[in-house]
C-alpha cells in the first residue's frame, strides 16, 4: 500500500543556513577531500555506523598506508581519514565503504547502535536503515542535498529520540512510523516497508525551497531526549551480548582498528564516539579494554571530547587533545560533559549541557569548569 503523506509535515520545512555562512557546502566526503593542516581529509559515511571486521581492517590498511595512521570518529557516526597524501577512494569502494558513489556525502543516516538486538526496539532498526539508505541512493534529486543534511531512524528503544536530525523516522508501534521534521513530530505516518519514501518525499519538499540551505531549520527542541546509551555489557535476546565502548577522543589507531576485526564480530559506531561490538562474548570485553578502550562507566574520558586541535586543524591554537587527556585523569564520576575547542567554531561540541573550554583571541575562556582545572590541563598540555 502506497504511503499516505499529510500536507503538513512540510509545512515546517523552512531551511537553515548558519549564521554567517556565504560559501556552498563543502563538507567533506570520501571523493571529495578537505584540505587541513595535517594533510588531505576524507569522510566516510556509514549508514547505521555499521562496519564489518573486513572494513575494519581495510580502514587500518588505508590509514596506515595513506594517511595518519588514525581513524576518527564523529559525532553524526560517520568515520575519518586524516593526514592522507594520496586518494584514499578506490581502496574505501574496495572495502565496500563507497556503494554509492553520487550519494557518498548524503547517506547521513543515524541509527542505535544496539539495532536488531535491543529487545525494547518496536522494529528491527538495522532493517529499515538499510531500506532507507537504499531509497536515499535510488532517487538521484537527493544528490543535492547537503552533505550536512541528517536522516535518522529511531527503533523504539529511545536511543536516537533526541537526534539532530533534519528527518527522523520514529517507530510508533511493531509496524509503523512516524515522520519527526526537525525534531517536531509530524502527522504523517506509514508501515516500516512505506516510511522511507516519507523521508525522501520529505526531503525532496525541503530541497524544492532550500534555497541553498544545508538543512532544516528547528524550531523546537526535540519532542523527547535520547535514553543513555551505556557502556559495558547490554543483554541480546539471544543470549549474547553487546558490548560499547568508548574510543578516548573519538579516535581509534591502526592497532585499535587491527585489533577490532581480529575479533571477528560487527562494530557500530555512535553519534557518541563509542564503539559497539554486537553478537559478543562477556569475554570480549577483555580485548577491548587491551586495545585501551572504555568499558567504565566511572572512567574520566566519559563525556569528554576536542575538536581535531593543534597540528591537524590550520586555526588550532592551542593543543586542546593533550589538555583534553590531562583532564581524563581528573575527572570525576558524574562530572558535566566537556568540550575542547582550539578555535571559536567548537567543532564536534555537543549541542548543549557540556562545560566548554575554548581558545580565543582573548585568551582561552572556560564555561561551567573550574578555572583552576583548566589552569592546571593546559599547564600539562603546554
Ligand atoms: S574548533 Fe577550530 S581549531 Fe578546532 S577543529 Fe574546529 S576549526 Fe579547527
Amino acid at each position: 500500500m502506497e504511503p499516505t503523506v499529510h500536507a503538513v509535515v512540510f509545512d515546517d520545512l523552512a531551511p537553515r543556513r548558519p549564521a554567517g555562512a556565504t560559501e556552498g557546502d563543502r563538507c567533506p566526503g570520501a571523493l571529495r577531500l578537505h584540505q587541513a593542516a595535517d594533510g588531505w581529509l576524507a569522510r566516510i559515511r556509514i549508514p547505521g555506523g555499521r562496519l564489518t571486521p573486513t572494513q575494519l581492517a581495510a580502514l587500518a590498511d588505508v590509514a596506515t598506508a595513506q594517511g595518519n595512521g588514525l581513524l576518527d570518529l564523529t559525532s553524526r557516526a560517520n568515520v575519518q581519514l586524516r593526514g592522507l597524501r594520496g586518494d584514499p577512494s578506490a581502496a574505501i569502494a574496495a572495502a565496500g565503504l563507497l556503494p554509492a558513489p553520487a550519494h557518498e556525502r548524503v547517506r547521513n543516516v543515524l541509527a542505535s547502535p544496539l539495532a536488531g538486538r535491543d529487545p525494547r526496539a518496536l522494529l528491527d532498526g538495522v532493517r529499515l536503515t538499510a531500506a532507507l539508505d537504499a531509497a536515499i541512493c535510488a532517487d538521484p534529486a537527493l544528490t543535492a542535498l547537503s552533505g550536512r543534511f541528517q536522516f535518522a531512524v529511531e527503533d523504539g528503544s529511545g536511543l536516537l529520540a533526541g537526534a539532530d536530525a533534519d528527518l527522523l523516522l520514529e517507530a510508533v508501534g511493531r509496524d509503523e512510523v512516524r515522520l519527526v521534521t526537525a525534531g517536531v513530530p509530524g502527522e504523517a505516518r506509514a508501515d516500516e516497508a512505506g516510511a522511507p519514501a516519507l523521508a525522501v518525499a520529505a526531503a525532496r519538499t525541503f530541497l524544492a525551497g532550500a534555497d541553498g540551505a544545508w538543512r532544516i531549520a528547528r524550531t523546537a527542541a526535540p519532542s523527547a531526549p535520547s535514553a543513555p546509551l551505556e557502556l559495558g555489557p547490554f543483554a541480546q535476546p539471544d543470549g549474547r551480548v553487546a558490548l560499547t565502548a568508548l574510543a578516548p577522543l573519538g579516535r581509534l589507531d591502526a592497532q585499535q582498528l587491527r585489533g577490532l576485526a581480529a575479533l571477528g564480530r560487527e562494530l557500530r559506531v555512535s553519534p557518541w564516539r563509542t564503539v559497539t561490538l554486537v553478537d559478543a562474548d562477556a569475554g570480549d570485553a577483555t580485548a577491548l579494554r587491551a586495545l585501551g578502550l572504555i568499558l567504565d562507566a566511572d572512567s574520566g574520558w566519559r563525556g569528554l571530547t576536542a575538536c581535531a586541535g593543534l597540528g591537524a586543524c590550520p586555526r588550532a591554537r592551542l593543543d586542546v587533545r593533550a589538555a583534553a587527556a590531562a583532564r581524563a585523569r581528573r575527572r570525576s564520576p558524574g562530572d558535566p560533559a566537556e568540550h575542547w575547542s582550539a578555535c571559536p567554531r567548537r567543532c564536534g561540541a555537543p549541542r548543549a549541557g557540556a562545560a566548554t573550554v575554548t581558545w580565543t583571541t582573548d585568551g582561552v575562556r572556560s564555561e561551567g569548569l573550574d578555572p583552576g582545572a583548566v589552569r592546571a590541563a593546559l599547564e600539562v598540555a603546554a
